[in-house]
């Protein structure tokens, strides 16, 4: 695969060394040297830790034939004369720029996903979808900040038709950043949930936040929102917006949810039964956007169907794993918020045929001051169906006290550790037994549920 030549750099980089007028073929982007790449261009970061620009001689050894430079900062000695070299400013804004002529180059129709809740699963769902009708790429796993955008677009084929784009952010001034490298035709606020509250302040500001993404969109742009929030319906500014949500006011709502064990079944407005390898009827709105743009993008509706379907999910997102003893897990251990927490309590809620749950749930992290109330928050999602409620972390605990003082038949119990909790686990890994696992990312709860699963 060719993306561009070095001749082709020369135009987005002016300021260059070596045999660039030579153009030899780039066929991928790097900035991470300790990868083995092919024909790749090196572009070497600066982070707090770390200067990409002390790695050169390795990149070189991993098949770099070019790379990008930051002004002022030495050459290494051993790179040959004739090795290609353009200067720049500042190679995350390089990055960010190159990104943007590459874009531009290729143009595909862009789609942009971003939201508290949902990114990467309706990111997912749309590729799926929109894949069986258009070469279409995706941002991989969960790369959706100021280096992971633009590595998703440089890392397109030179004849991709549909780019669909995960775009996460901890900051005001973020989302702008990320929408006016991918410029999105199409973009999707999935929900406004409280991720992130820390750095932004309310829930209004997390909602403003997200709707950054309309600035690097043009007039014509297809903006699609959760339309059952009230802080997302207020934008009617905006000529194309696209509500939808379970409220039968959206322009397009879902209705007749059903769940069974691996799959959800839901019906839209247009009267069409959908159904998507995915429990919850969040998803549902998930899936619901992915079937929206589909349709903007005259995918056939049989293929819409097909594609739902034949979703290749993230790991470690609401996984449903066989448990020792004939017991059953779900891994949700990816990460969490307040909202997807209770999201996942409400589909174990409506799991049938279970003979005991048990929910395991640790700290949600960055919540600032606000951290005590909505860890508390979670409590009101809990009702008697769950017959044991563990917990692990500094504000967790306040999830059980609360549950416990609310329903004496519940066995609640609060852990100062991961072996602790482990082994009062054992007494409930049995047959029938559905057992939730839900935690921030950096509470590891991988490895409790390694623990459990059947390693058959
Ligand atoms: P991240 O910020 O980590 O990138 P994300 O926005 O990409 O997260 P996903 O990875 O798709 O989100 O899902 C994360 C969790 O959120 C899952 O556990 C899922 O159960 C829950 N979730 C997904 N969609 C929704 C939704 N629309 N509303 C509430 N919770 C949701
Ligand atoms: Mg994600």
């Amino acid at each position: 695969m060719k993306l561009f030549t070095t001749q082709w750099l020369t135009a987005v980089f002016p300021d260059y060394k070596g045999a660039a007028h030579k153009s030899i073929e780039v066929a991928e982007v790097s900035t991470d040297s300790r990868k083995k790449t092919n024909h790749s261009l090196f572009i070497p970061l600066v982070g707090e830790n770390f200067d990409g620009h002390h790695y050169m001689k390795e990149a070189f050894n991993q098949g770099a034939v070019a790379a990008l430079w930051q002004n002022k900062k030495e050459l290494p000695a051993f790179l040959p004369a004739d090795f290609p070299v353009f200067f720049v400013e500042d190679t995350l804004s390089a990055l960010q720029d190159l990104a943007i002529a590459y874009r531009e180059k290729v143009n595909p129709a862009v789609i942009g996903v971003t939201g508290s809740n949902g990114k990467t699963t309706t990111k997912d769902l749309i590729a799926s979808i929109v894949g069986s009708s258009l070469k279409t790429h995706h941002t991989i796993g969960n790369l959706n900040n100021q280096i992971g955008v633009p590595i998703t677009i440089l890392s397109m084929p030179p004849d991709t038709e549909a780019l669909v784009v995960e775009m996460g952010m901890n900051h005001f001034g973020e989302i702008e950043t990320l929408s006016n490298i991918a410029k999105p035709d199409y973009a999707v606020i999935t929900n406004i949930g409280e991720s992130h509250i820390e750095y932004l302040g309310s829930r209004e500001g997390i909602a403003k936040a997200k709707l950054e993404i309309t600035k690097g969109m043009n007039k014509d742009g297809h903006l699609l929102i959760d339309g059952d929030e009230a802080l997302l319906r207020q934008v009617h500014q905006r000529r194309h917006v696209i509500t939808c949500g379970f409220d039968p006011g959206n322009d397009v709502y879902i209705k007749n949810v059903n769940l069974f064990t691996n799959r959800t079944q839901f019906e839209l407005s247009d009267g069409e039964v959908y159904t998507i390898p995915l429990l919850g009827s969040h998803h549902a709105l998930n899936a619901a956007f992915a079937v929206i743009i589909a349709k903007l993008l005259d995918v056939a509706k049989d293929k819409v169907k097909q594609g739902l379907a034949a979703l290749k999910q993230t790991s470690m997102r609401f996984e449903l794993l066989s448990g020792k003893n004939g017991s059953s897990i779900i891994n949700d251990a990816y990460n969490a918020s307040p909202t997807s927490m209770k999201a996942s309590i409400n589909v174990v809620k409506q799991l049938e045929g279970f003979r005991q749950k048990v929910l395991v749930l640790g700290d949600i992290f960055e919540l600032g001051e606000q951290s005590k109330s909505l860890h508390q928050s979670v409590a009101d999602s809990i009702d008697d169906s769950a017959d044991a409620v563990f917990s692990l972390g500094d504000d967790a605990g306040d999830i059980t006290s609360i549950v416990e003082k609310r329903y004496q038949t519940i066995d609640c119990r609060h852990f100062a550790s991961k072996e602790e909790l482990s082994a009062a686990l054992e007494e409930y890994v049995s047959k029938d037994t559905l057992i939730l696992f839900k935690a921030s990312r950096g509470m590891q709860f991988e490895s409790l549920v390694k623990q459990v699963i059947d390693p058959s």
